[in-house]
C-alpha cells in the first residue's frame, strides 16, 4: 500500500487534500517544531522542490509538499509566489483581499488563474513535479464564506460560482489543486 506525506502548516490545504484523495494522506507529526522552511525561489515549481526536500527528512518514504498562489493578469502576475504574505509578513485572508481589491479598483481586466505545483520526493530524490492551474476572474467584492485565501473573490466561470460559494467538492474537481494532486496520484 501506498503512503504519502503532506508537508504543509495550512490546515485548509491539507484538508482539500486529504478529503479527496483515494490514497490516506498523513501529516507530518510534530510539524510545527520543525525549523521552517525558506521559501526563496522565484516559481512555484521551485518552492515546492524546495519545501519538499527541507521536510522529506522528517518523514520516512513518499513526502509531497505544494507551493501554490494567485496570478493576477493586470498585475503583471502579482501576487503570484508572494500569495500568503502579500500584504506583509502578518498577513491574514482578509488584509490580502482588501489589498488586492484596493490594488484593482478601477481596473477593468480582471482575469486571473490559481496555480498549484506539487512537489513529490523519497528522501532527497525528486520523484516528480505536477502542476494544476484554473483560469477565472477577480470581482469587485467576497462572496461565499467557504474555501480560504482569496477565495471568496475568484469567479471560476466554470462553476459560475466563486471558489468561497463552491462546495468543497465543486472547488476540487476544478481547482489548481485538484488537478495536481490527480496529476500526482496518476503517476503513483
Ligand atoms: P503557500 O502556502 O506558500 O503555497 O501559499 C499559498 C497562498 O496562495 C495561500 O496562503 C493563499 O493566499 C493563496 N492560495 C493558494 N491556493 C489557494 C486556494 O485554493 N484558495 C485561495 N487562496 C489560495
Amino acid at each position: 500500500m501506498i503512503r504519502l506525506c503532506c508537508a504543509t502548516g495550512n490546515p485548509a490545504k491539507l484538508r482539500e487534500f486529504q478529503d479527496h484523495s483515494p490514497i490516506s494522506i498523513e501529516t507530518l507529526p510534530d510539524f510545527r517544531r520543525i525549523p521552517p522552511c525558506v521559501e526563496d525561489g522565484d516559481t512555484f515549481e521551485q518552492n515546492a522542490v524546495i519545501k519538499a526536500r527541507h521536510y522529506a527528512p522528517y518523514a520516512s518514504g513518499l513526502l509531497f509538499a505544494d507551493d501554490s498562489g494567485l496570478e493576477v493578469d493586470a498585475l503583471g502576475g502579482a501576487p503570484g509566489v508572494h500569495s500568503a504574505r502579500f500584504s506583509g509578513p502578518h498577513s491574514t485572508g482578509q488584509a490580502n483581499n482588501r489589498l488586492l481589491l484596493e490594488k484593482l479598483r478601477g481596473v477593468a481586466n480582471r482575469t486571473a488563474r490559481f496555480v498549484c505545483v506539487i512537489a513529490l520526493v523519497e528522501g532527497q530524490r525528486l520523484h516528480g513535479v505536477f502542476r494544476g492551474a484554473v483560469a477565472g476572474v477577480i470581482l469587485d467584492e467576497p462572496r461565499g464564506s467557504a474555501g480560504f485565501g482569496y477565495d471568496p473573490l475568484f469567479y471560476c466561470p466554470a462553476l459560475g460560482l466563486t471558489f468561497g460559494e463552491a462546495s468543497a467538492g465543486q472547488k476540487f474537481s476544478l481547482s489548481h489543486r485538484g488537478q495536481a494532486l490527480r496529476a500526482m496520484l496518476a503517476a503513483l
